[in-house]
């Protein structure tokens, strides 16, 4: 069992960017979280918001030297990182072994990793491309279920009821004329949220996704070649809430509140964090 010093955890605590209030109350004290795609994005800004409650992170990433940098800003005490390829089974697998082994158990898994289409062009339905279905899919949709799998071995093993969060997609339920491919494998990562959350109730796992519209990480950034602050700028106007874009950071109070018991009966659930989606005409 992982229970670190208060005096660590204040330390670390001041090391990280957000002030706490004193009204701060942690949500997953001493919890054992796995975070892939924590290097970047949605990923890394849940890996901090988890360590500010208290949870041991390991961030799981191809990504070593920005993932073990994130790691140390968090500050050790609190977050370590694991070099893993989520379409290698193999190395799933050696992830959860390994954080059981330094750990004792795996409370949390957040299997976020994800890419888009590596196509060049549009992925509409005219210009399809089958031959770039396989990379994607291999990420979103067989890295997906190797986390699932792997950490629902280890928490059935252990004993453990945890939590298991995936990354799907507006996408995935919305449909996008120009990513087919990404909003099929958003669509698959449902379908394994639903169904596994069937299974691995009898065991008090729950299993749900968040679905985010879009937010400026480098994913996006990549796939519609435009800046941060571009990309901020236009999605301002996606939600009907009109208090700005969708932020990493508001996804993740969305990860945080399915990965602790404020969310104790819900399960199978698909969390669309999008302000209420409403883009503008263009
Ligand atoms: P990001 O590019 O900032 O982060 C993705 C991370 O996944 C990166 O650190 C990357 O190195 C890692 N990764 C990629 N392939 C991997 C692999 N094979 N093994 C391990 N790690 C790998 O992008 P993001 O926007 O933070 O994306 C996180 C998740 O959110 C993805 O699943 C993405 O599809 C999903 N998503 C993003 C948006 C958006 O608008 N940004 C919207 C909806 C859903």
């Amino acid at each position: 069992k992982c229970v670190l010093p208060s005096k660590c955890v204040q330390k670390s605590r001041k090391k990280m960017e957000n002030p706490i209030p004193p009204s701060f109350s942690p949500k997953l004290n001493s919890k054992i979280a796995i975070i892939t795609g924590g290097a970047s994005g949605i990923g890394e800004a849940t890996a901090r918001l988890f360590a500010q409650h208290g949870a041991q992170v390991v961030i799981a990433d191809i990504q070593e030297e920005k993932g073990r940098s994130v790691a140390e800003s968090i500050g050790s005490t609190h977050c370590a990182f694991i070099k893993c390829d989520v379409t290698d089974e193999q190395q799933v697998q050696s992830l959860v072994q390994s954080t059981v082994g330094i750990h004792g158990r795996v409370d949390i898994m957040f299997s976020n990793a994800g890419i888009a289409s590596h196509n060049e062009h549009a992925q509409d339905i005219l210009g399809f491309n089958l031959d770039a279905l396989d990379n994607l899919f291999a990420v979103n949709v067989r890295g997906s279920v190797a986390c699932v799998k792997h950490a629902a071995k280890a928490m059935v093993e252990g004993g453990v009821k945890g939590k298991i969060i995936c990354t799907a997609s507006g996408a995935a339920t919305m449909g996008i004329t120009s990513q087919i491919d990404y909003a099929m494998s958003k669509h698959a990562v449902l379908g394994l949220v639903r169904s596994a959350s069937k299974g691995l109730g009898a065991y008090g796992i729950r299993v749900n996704c968040v679905s985010p519209a879009a937010v400026a990480t480098p994913l996006l950034e990549k796939w519609m070649k435009m800046g941060v602050e571009e990309l901020e700028k236009l999605f301002e106007s996606f939600n009907c809430l009109k208090i700005g874009a969708l932020r990493a950071s508001h996804v993740a109070d969305a990860v945080l509140f399915l990965a602790s018991d404020d969310s104790q009966f819900i399960t199978g659930h698909n969390l669309v964090v999008d302000g209420g989606y409403h883009p503008p005409p263009m």
